[in-house]
């Protein structure tokens, strides 16, 4: 069998604690924090009809790139009541990315996410490749 290519393995890391996420974990990366869309349309579909109130107390922001973050002081407007994500394929990049985020040849590990344990083999074989991984 082919051997993983380093997306491919970042890929399966995180798809390994998608069980977790649901099951035991409930979604708590999509309850707080900053959430990053890429642009006017991805910020629409993400905040739904709780655009306005999110306007109105201040937690959405222009970032100087273009972007707009959503500040999470409450759970993510896209979060239904099953702890799924109803915007799935459409998610931002950085819900992508969570709970490893890849720069170069160094991967930061959000320390937030309680999924460590089945992350670790990952982590190690992430190093065996020379990976800067930060935990
Ligand atoms: S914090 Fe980690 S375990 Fe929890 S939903 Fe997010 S990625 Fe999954
Ligand atoms: S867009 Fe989806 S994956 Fe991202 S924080 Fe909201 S509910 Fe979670």
């Amino acid at each position: 069998m082919r051997a993983l290519d380093d997306e491919e393995l970042l890929e399966r890391a995180r798809g390994s604690v998608s069980n977790y996420c649901s099951s035991t974990c409930k979604s708590l990366c999509c309850r707080n924090g900053r959430l990053n869309c890429r642009d006017e349309e991805q910020l629409a579909l993400v905040a739904g009809d709780r655009r306005e109130k999110l306007e109105r107390d201040d937690l959405i922001k222009q970032e100087w790139d273009g972007t707009f973050s959503i500040i999470l002081t409450k759970p993510c407007p896209a979060l239904d009541e099953n702890h799924k994500c109803s915007v799935y394929p459409a998610r931002p990049e950085c819900c992508r990315n969570f709970p490893l985020f890849r720069y170069g040849r160094s991967v930061v590990v959000a320390p937030t996410c309680p999924a460590q344990e089945l992350l670790a083999p990952f982590l190690k074989e992430l190093r065996r490749r020379d990976f800067r991984v930060m935990e």
